[in-house]
């Protein structure tokens, strides 16, 4: 199938059209027409190369919501014109008992990124959502519940289930105290996914002028790190903090802030921080821990939890060719919602 996507032809490209072929549909796949894909702080990671695992050309996207053009024979779940949706995975080897749990995100054989993955189907790189068409293995497809707005459910599917499967494994419920760090893409979810948990949530900023943004998106109160009476005064008063940061940092003010047991878990850095300091681990049983996305059964209910609770990213919707400058707004720090890319823009191709 001959479509169109978006690519950075080498390191630091600008992103530009770019002319491709999907796989031909094999009896368990399902051909979509992709409707809307979410920026992710990681395409833009991935197009500097930042994490050594790029591959060019490079098409990002792994946000993706669309709509069923065409099924293989063995396609149980999927029909035409059905909503669907696809995350960072587009397959793993369903046998070892991770991917026999759900858990396809630390397969221990290692699954398929939805781009710049080898795939091990049609050989060569995978590519991503920034393009008009995906073939995708019906296992690895998700149903967009009805009620969920289309053109604001994509960033669920990364920073949705990224910060929704620590809620779920540090097993966050009504009256849990929970912090983040961050009020990006994944920030602002964990905020209100944590907020229809019944958690008391509060939001860990620099500074406080995102106080009215917190408190908007669900959260009780901001806590802004530079106020160092304020950081004494939180000691030991949260379960779990979620730290969202996607760049090296120090996350020695943090680990004070929680109790006795509690955890901090990494979603947004992948690579060093900052050395951290084990008296805050010690003394009080502290934990810094990591979490990869989530596998396809926990993505398919972070769908179905964000249509029960009418749940919606906050999103700035964009034209393909305004890719670029979202880049750079991106890596500046200038967004507090999620870029979505209307994929209507690239018929003009
Ligand atoms: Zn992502
Ligand atoms: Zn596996």
């Amino acid at each position: 199938m001959k479509t169109i996507g978006y690519a950075a032809e080498s390191v630091n490209a600008p992103l530009a059209p770019f002319h491709f072929e999907r796989r031909k549909l094999r009896a368990d796949d399902v051909a979509i027409e992709i409707l809307y894909c979410g920026v992710c702080h990681s395409d833009l990671h991935n197009v500097r190369n930042d994490w050594g695992m790029a591959a060019f050309p490079l098409v990002p996207g792994h946000e993706i919501v669309g709509r069923v053009i065409e099924v293989g024979p063995n396609v149980q779940r999927y029909k035409m014109g059905d909503n669907v949706a696809v995350g960072c995975l587009v397959d793993s080897c369903q046998t070892c008992e991770q991917c026999e749990q759900g858990h396809e995100q630390y397969c221990r054989n290692g699954f398929t990124m939805t781009y710049a993955s080898p795939d091990p189907i049609s050989g060569g790189m995978t590519y991503g959502g920034y393009s008009r068409h995906i073939v995708v293995r019906e296992k690895f497809v998700l149903s967009v519940p009805a009620g969920l707005d289309l053109a604001r459910a994509a960033p669920i599917l990364c920073a949705g289930i990224t910060t929704f499967s620590p809620l779920r494994t540090w097993g966050v419920t009504a009256g849990s105290r929970v912090a983040v760090i961050g009020l990006g893409g994944l920030g602002h979810m964990a905020v209100k996914l944590a907020n229809a948990m019944g958690a008391k949530v509060t939001v860990i900023s620099r500074s406080a002028d995102k106080q009215d943004a917190a408190k908007m998106l669900g959260a009780e109160q901001l806590l802004a790190a530079s106020d160092s009476s304020a950081m004494q005064q939180a000691a030991a008063s949260f379960d779990l903090i979620i730290d969202t940061v996607p760049v090296k940092h120090d996350i020695n003010p943090y680990l004070p802030l929680l109790d006795v047991d509690g955890t901090l878990v990494l979603v947004g850095q992948l690579g060093p921080l900052e050395e951290p300091l084990t008296m805050p681990m010690i003394f009080g049983r502290r934990r810094i821990a990591g979490s990869l996305i989530g596998g396809l059964p926990e993505t398919q209910e972070v769908l179905d939890f964000c249509a029960t609770h009418n749940i919606l990213p906050e999103c700035e919707m964009i034209r393909m060719d305004e890719i670029n400058a979202a880049f750079e707004r991106l890596a500046a720090g200038d967004i507090s919602r999620r870029f979505v890319i209307d994929m209507a823009s690239l018929q003009d191709y």
